[in-house]
């Protein structure tokens, strides 16, 4: 077995000794493979790798984490496969931070991009740590008709309308004052309650969707201020936007909820705040609960920079004191038994079909609507689908580049995401925010102003424990739009 330890200034590395001269074997490694949210993004993550070369960070570039090493509430390392190898390296750290990001592809019809599948989340839960308030997930309402590929606010906010099937501007209806600018939870619940009742438009698939109408603005407008809208539409829908409304629905596009973490990013053993030491999270993969149950528009990129440089910074802290501890020789050993209990598998399920099962599900049951009838469905596909998962097989055996096997350990990581918000969402008796119950339509503050902790059990039974919110300077209201 490949063992790192990751030392100030170097890497001792079992496989590779580090090569003094060599100026990449330096200060922090990362793991990483490319992802980013749109052009802001885009110069963020410039910025950073640019920062993290001059910093000669070392990069693990395709490794995929498969295990978290915490033994008695300290975090000691992390377990990863090279992709390109399938070999499994144990990386012994000080300290360790997951920006794992999201895990919208738990949902059929989701904006997140194919990493977007809750490992970090995933990897906490099975090391016996709880999630935190995973039954608030975000649908943007304007994702393209059947990809889910996000047309951003901003088409709604240089004007663009919203329309059913009878070309009605539906949304005076439901916001008569803010109308298409409603929030997000609002403006998708109110496109989902168009089709249900009839005034969506019929796809050639099977599900409905309804308008966004740009034409009214002008090519002009559209070309100067919507560029990237449009070509998406033009390309993945054949659509014109200049001249016809661009089919769109609801789509799966951020997880509030998460790994639970203080204002320092140190993650949380439990929901009276003791801390995991040396374990950290930020980003979207994290809970510090500065979205409640409703993240609004622009904030989580802000939430990456605020959390991220206060991580940063904890860490620099945390490291003057803190020292290597041991890991047991046995730390490899559960992503070895999962990896090979798949390659050797001689089952009859194939993961595709596990995987697509699972998101059409959460979509129709888990999604923008829920109900105790439809969520008690979903807690027995979960058993059933994370049963058939035990008896996959992968028809490529070979250790390089793999990706089938990363597809297998992708659905563990949903199925786990998946379940912790399912319960959360089954036992959580009112609708607030984006979890909204139709068996319980209205937000109940007496009983509900909690955070949900779920523990991941042996029964594959999350048990749920709860923290209450904590009303600092504003006395939380109903919303009026
Ligand atoms: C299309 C789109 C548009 C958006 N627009 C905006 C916006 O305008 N404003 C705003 O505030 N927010 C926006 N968001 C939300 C925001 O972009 C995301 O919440 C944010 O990018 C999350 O950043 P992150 O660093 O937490 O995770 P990510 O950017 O998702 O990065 C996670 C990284 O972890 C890696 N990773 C995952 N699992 C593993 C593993 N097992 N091993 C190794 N590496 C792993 C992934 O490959 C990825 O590189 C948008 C989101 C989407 C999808």
């Amino acid at each position: 077995m490949r063992k790192v330890r990751l030392r100030k200034g170097s890497l001792e590395d079992t496989q590779n000794p580090a090569d003094k001269n060599d100026p990449y074997t330096k200060r922090v490694p990362v793991m990483r493979s490319c992802y980013s949210a749109d052009r802001t993004g885009h110069v963020m993550l410039q910025t950073l790798f640019e920062n993290s070369l001059k910093n000669q960070v070392t990069f693990f570039s395709e490794y995929f984490a498969t295990d978290l090493i915490v033994e008695d509430g300290i975090c000691k390392g992390v377990v990863a496969m090279d992709i390109a190898t399938s070999e499994i390296t144990v990386f012994q750290a000080k300290a360790v931070l997951f920006a794992t990001g999201g895990y919208g592809r738990v949902f059929r019809i989701t904006s997140n991009a194919h990493a977007g599948t809750g490992d970090g989340m995933a990897l906490v839960y099975r090391a016996g740590l709880p999630l935190e308030d995973m039954e608030f997930f975000q649908f943007h309402p304007t994702g393209l008709w059947k990809l889910g590929i996000l047309v951003s606010e901003a088409a709604r906010g240089e004007g663009g309308i919203l329309k059913n099937k009878d070309g009605e501007r539906f949304m005076e209806r439901y916001a008569p004052t803010v109308k298409d600018l409603a929030p997000r939870d609002m403006v998708s619940r109110a496109i989902i309650t168009e089709i249900r009742e009839g005034r969506g438009v019929k796809g050639s698939d099977g599900t409905d969707y309804v308008y966004l109408d740009l034409t009214h603005l002008g090519k002009e407008v559209i070309d100067e201020k919507l560029p990237e809208i449009t070509g998406f539409a033009r390309t993945y829908l054949g659509v014109e936007p200049t001249t016809d409304p661009i089919p769109i629905q609801p789509t799966a596009h951020y997880a509030m909820g998460g790994i639970p973490t203080n204002v320092n990013c140190e993650v949380l053993k439990n929901e009276n705040g003791e801390i995991v030491k040396g374990l950290y999270a930020a980003g979207e993969c994290a809970c510090v609960s500065v979205h409640g149950g409703n993240r609004l528009g622009t904030n989580s990129l802000l939430d990456l920079v605020v959390f991220g440089r206060r991580g940063g910074k904890a860490i620099a802290d945390f490291l003057k004191e803190a020292k290597h501890h041991e890991i047991s020789e046995s730390a490899a050993d559960r992503s070895r038994e999962i990896i090979s209990s798949i390659m050797d598998n001689q089952g009859t399920e194939k993961i595709s079909n596990l995987r697509t099962e699972l998101q059409n599900n959460m979509m129709e049951l888990c999604g923008i609507f829920r109900n105790e009838e439809d969520l008690r469905k979903m807690i027995d596909i979960l058993e059933d689908l994370r049963r058939r998962a035990k008896n996959v097989f992968l028809q490529d055996k070979g250790k390089v580049f793999n990706t089938e096997l990363i597809g297998a350990l992708e659905l563990h990581n949903l199925l786990d995401s998946a379940e912790a918000t399912v319960y959360s969402a089954y036992a959580r008796l009112e609708s607030r925010g984006a979890h909204t119950r139709e068996d319980f339509p209205i937000r109940d503050d007496s009983n509900w102003m909690k955070h949900t902790f779920a523990y991941l059990r042996e029964n594959d039974r999350p048990e749920l424990r709860y923290k209450p919110v904590v009303i600092t300077n504003y006395q939380p209201m109903e919303r009026k739009y």
